[in-house]
């Protein structure tokens, strides 16, 4: 089995699941990751574990990526996209384009020095140890890019490890099966009516979990002060009719609960309220951890109708008061959207790449599989699913394309 190659589109928790479970058994993948950095939005997730592990799932990312990085069987691609893909005699041939290779891994010790010189902001920083190198550069902020009139990133590397004249690459190759993990886009919320991008201290739960991550708590954009209060509000951009978004993300209940939860521990004067339409079970153990947060934090059956800013960057938040059927005005100090997981930007580019159809949800239809024609999916790229959910799928498309490869290598 060791001549087979596998070419996977997407470097999520769900793509480094799968190239893992082929590469342990011999298979040769091609990891293909749009972005700089792998691991998907798992990777910027923080642990949540308060006293005890709350199961978040966000170590199991770390785990999937340390171990992908390590495989010798994986050829990991970032800022890597497949630009054509076709098939003849049962093998595709694709081509994967990938952009310049500014940064070298091998010579990167992470000493943070172009990060922290960087005038213009374009030296990114990775979110895991695991991402080697930890930086990258965003050629769009880039002014050498741009103008050619800095190269101050060059300058301060005492290991010559950036390079600013390298040029994008082409890599062909020749996979025996494809696999898409090509993930979820969060919902935007810029046109809810919640002042998300106008008032600083309206946050998406994304930005929370790397907030979490790097900062450790949770700190007003706007002063960087603990808030005092915070509202989360369930449900932006899911089971919204309107948007012809009727599904439920599924994880965001779970996710915003730990994360309040961590907060609420570290940050004990904090008050936390969380407006929800009903609450999504998760788990097992779904109904004791459920119970204790309920002592925490206060709970309201009501979506919040507008949110306006106060003089102090405060935030006024009205809602529908479930007993009274009263509007209420309360102010918060922090405001975090719970958005949903919408379709993957580019699913309908990456439809036209492999044959895959799209389901009316804009998700990629699994029912109409492409199996026999070696083509799986893998992921969120299906619909909402946990990082659990998502390995497990992983390991379903990786059991579907050994299927696949061995009913073709025995004909
Ligand atoms: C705010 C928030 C909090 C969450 N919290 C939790 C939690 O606590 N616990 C939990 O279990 N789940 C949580 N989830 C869900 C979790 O994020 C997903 O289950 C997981 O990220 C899915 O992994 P994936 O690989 O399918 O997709 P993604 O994480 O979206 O990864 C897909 C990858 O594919 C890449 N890609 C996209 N298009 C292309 C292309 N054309 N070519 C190459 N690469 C491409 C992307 O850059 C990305 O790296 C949360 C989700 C959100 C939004």
């Amino acid at each position: 089995m060791t001549d087979k190659n596998v070419l996977i589109i997407g470097g999520g928790v769900a793509g480094l699941s799968a190239a893992l479970e082929l590469a342990r058994l011999g298979l040769r993948v091609d990891l293909v990751e749009k972005s700089d950095f792998p691991g998907g939005h798992a990777i910027q997730f923080a642990c949540k574990a308060a006293d005890k592990c709350v199961k978040c799932g966000a170590c199991a990312a770390e785990e999937k990526l340390r171990d992908a990085v390590q495989h010798p069987n994986i050829r990991l691609l970032t800022g890597a996209q497949v630009e054509n893909l076709s098939k003849n005699n049962g093998r595709f041939s694709a081509s994967v384009q990938k952009k310049p290779a500014y940064i070298d891994p091998q010579k990167c010790t992470d000493c943070g020095l172009c990060f922290d010189k960087c005038p213009s902001g374009a030296i990114l920083r990775g979110f895991s140890k695991s991402h080697s190198p930890f930086y990258s550069l965003c050629e769009e902020k880039c002014l050498y890019i741009k103008d050619k009139s800095c190269r101050v990133c060059e300058a301060v590397c005492p290991e010559s490890a950036l390079r600013l004249d390298k040029s994008s690459e082409s890599y062909p190759c020749e996979p025996d099966a494809v696999i898409v993990a090509a993930g979820f886009t969060p919902f935007s919320p810029e046109n809810k009516p919640y002042g998300y991008k106008i008032f600083k201290n309206v946050i998406t739960n994304l930005e929370l979990e790397r907030m979490l991550r790097l900062e450790s708590r949770a700190v007003r954009p706007s002063d960087n002060a603990e808030p005092k209060k915070i509202a989360f509000v369930q449900c932006v951009g899911s089971r919204d009719a309107q948007l012809g978004h009727v599904w439920c993300s599924k994880i965001c209940c779970g996710s915003a609960l730990r994360m309040a939860r961590v907060i609420k521990t570290r940050q004990p004067e904090t008050e936390i309220t969380f407006f929800y339409m009903d609450v999504q079970t998760f788990g097992k153990d779904f109904k004791v951890f459920y119970e204790s947060v309920q002592k925490d934090i206060r709970m309201i059956r009501a979506i919040p109708g507008d949110i306006f800013k106060t003089g102090d960057e405060g935030l006024r938040v009205t809602f529908l008061d479930p007993p009274s059927h009263e509007t209420i005005e309360e102010i918060f100090d922090m405001v975090v959207l719970s958005i949903a997981i919408t379709p993957c930007n580019d699913s309908k580019s990456l439809a036209e790449l492999t044959g895959l159809d799209i389901a009316d949800s804009g998700f990629f239809d699994i029912a109409e599989s492409k199996s026999g024609q070696g083509i799986f999916t893998a992921g969120t790229a299906q619909g909402p699913m946990s990082i659990a959910e998502s390995i497990a799928s992983a390991g379903e498309a990786a059991w579907k394309t050994m299927k696949y490869l061995e009913v073709r290598s025995e004909k």
